[in-house]
């Protein structure tokens, strides 16, 4: 009998014991830092001559490993590699293919803290979001494992006494994986093993902030049983490497998670069909998001205030779900901005290994970004809490609010993706919904209240993918809250759902006349 399927508990980091073990572990790596890690194409260990330097954002002196960078022709030779292993692994027992996820799935948890510890180095992530990083990689193979055995069964389709009918779903072919560096091993991992659970071979390029995890991540599928040339490991500029794949026209399917520009370019790039294609590629995009607590006048305020700071300031707001917009009823509007200064105040912002609560933002071009919204946001609105960045040693930015912020202002439109969030006062809930859903965007959103007409409405109304109520707008866990956006957030693929593999395969019915 399969056990449950139940999500990776996080690290509990109150325990001493567990503390301990984390620290163990960040010194553990601290000493790893600085490795050469390989292409990996096929059986072949590839090292270039041109690399890519991972540094780690928080202190920008220390190298976190040098990575052997592909080209256009080393994207080749790993694309005729992929081709090749397609013929043979697209018939392995889908079950055999599950279970190298679940062996990948039992190494990382095992070693989970060194992991974690690798996403503090490199994506400069606090530990506690390092942990939920990690937990979530090891729910995505986990549940993709699972989800994989119920696939091979098939969807039931009706028979006839004359004929016996069967529905199966089968590969694709090649697929191009792009990973972003936010979420640098769940999402990567996860889009890497829902493709190739399904039977496709798979390209990754990882996000070029963040692949040292990806390259510790192809170990642990080599140590799992993965045949060679069933993951081809090629980081790369995305504009030649990643152009470069996306037009080929042996790439049966692209899985992107990005931002909505490079997003809409693979899109509009994999629509055309080049000499010799014989498919429509398929593209599942994942993009941005200008995400929105609703807070009502029948409120839980702490709730509210502790909802708000939590989804705006958590990984220095770079989450896709990350709260960016808070609209309040205008009742309790200054009720709210005060409480949620005042949570902010406690905030510390710092070198993520000593367990501050916010790390740097991922380089420069965010930092600039994000100090560049900070300033239009001074004209948009009041600044009420931080606004001071500091890059001598690393990319730090304080959490900043910005508040009476007008519904059509350009920091209430433009995804930011770090710690900023404004707020705007709505007349009531309904002008508070009309201003949620004032945007291209559509991925997460939550609506604190205690009304239960209002609750109803927001289900009704309320345009996003994820929508949660009295609770924060981040934090989506696997198998239980399939992630995906609508509009410009993408193409809703709900990664960590039941229907998520589907994307990777195709359905062939099978008649038998009897
Ligand atoms: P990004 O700049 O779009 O990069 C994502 C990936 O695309 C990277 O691997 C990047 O490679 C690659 N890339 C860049 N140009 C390319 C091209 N022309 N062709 C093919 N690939 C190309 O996004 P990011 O800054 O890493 O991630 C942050 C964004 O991701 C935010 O907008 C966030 O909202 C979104 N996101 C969405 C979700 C979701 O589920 N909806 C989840 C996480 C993040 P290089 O690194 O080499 O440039």
């Amino acid at each position: 009998m399969t056990v449950p399927y139940k999500h990776e508990p996080f690290t509990d980091f109150t325990i001493e014991e567990n503390t301990r073990e984390f620290e163990a572990a960040l010194k553990q790596v601290k000493g790893e830092l600085g490795k050469d890690y390989d292409l990996v194409i096929g059986s072949e260990k590839i090292s270039t001559e041109d690399k890519i330097v991972s540094v780690n954002p928080s202190n920008i002196s220390e190298v976190v490993g040098t990575v052997s960078k592909a080209n256009q022709e080393l994207a080749e030779k790993a694309m005729q590699v992929a081709v090749e292993t397609f013929k043979t692994w697209k018939k392995w027992d889908p079950e055999v293919r599950a279970d190298i996820l679940f062996k990948a799935a039992a190494i990382v948890r095992r070693r989970k803290h060194e992991f974690s510890a690798y996403l503090v180095y490199e994506a400069g992530k606090p530990w506690n979001e390092a942990d939920a990083d990690t937990a979530e990689a090891i729910d995505f193979l986990e549940y993709y494992a699972r989800q994989m055995i119920e696939l091979k069964k098939g969807y039931p389709i009706e028979s006839r006494p004359i004929e016996k009918n069967r529905l199966q779903y089968i590969p694709l072919g090649v697929g191009v994986v792009i990973s972003p560096w936010n979420f640098a091993f769940a999402i990567m991992a996860g889009m890497t093993s829902a493709a190739l659970v399904s039977g496709n071979t798979v390209l990754l390029k990882p996000a070029s902030t963040t692949p040292v995890i990806a390259a510790k991540f192809i170990e642990v599928l080599e140590e799992a049983g993965l045949p060679a040339g069933v993951v081809s490991f090629i980081p790369g500029s995305g504009s030649e490497v990643g152009d470069y794949l996306v037009d080929h026209p042996q790439t049966r399917f692209i899985s992107f998670t990005g931002s909505r520009d490079v997003g809409v370019r693979i899109y509009e790039r994999a629509a055309k069909v080049h000499e010799g294609q014989i498919w429509l590629k398929r593209v599942v995009a994942e993009m941005g998001g200008k995400d929105t607590i609703v807070v009502d006048n029948q409120a839980d305020l702490d709730l509210a205030a502790e909802s708000i700071v939590k989804s705006a300031f958590g990984f220095s707001g770079q989450k896709c779900s990350a709260c960016s917009r808070a609209v309040i009823h205008e009742d309790v509007y200054d009720e709210v901005l005060a409480k949620a200064i005042e949570l902010t105040k406690d905030l510390t912002v710092g070198n993520p290994e000593e367990r501050t609560y916010m790390g740097p933002v991922n380089d420069q071009a965010a930092f600039d970004k994000v100090m560049s919204y900070i300033e239009i946001g001074k004209e948009e609105g009041t600044l009420v809490s931080g606004g001071n960045g500091d890059n001598s040693t690393g990319y730090f930015i304080e959490p900043t609010i910005i508040a009476g912020v007008d519904e059509n202002a350009r920091v209430m439109k433009e995804e930011i993706f770090g710690p900023f969030v404004a707020f705007c006062k709505a007349k009531d809930f309904d002008h508070a919904l009309e201003i949620a859903n004032n945007t291209d965007y559509g991925l997460t959103g939550a609506v604190i209240s205690n009304n239960r007409e209002h609750i109803e409405k927001a289900k009704e109304d309320f345009h996003v993918g994820n929508l949660y109520f009295n609770r924060g707008c981040t934090g989506a866990i696997v198998g239980y809250h399939p992630f995906g956006g609508f509009n410009m957030s993408g193409t809703d693929s709900k990664a960590g759902g039941p229907d998520y593999l589907l994307l990777f395969t195709q359905a062939k019915l099978l008649t038998e006349q009897l």
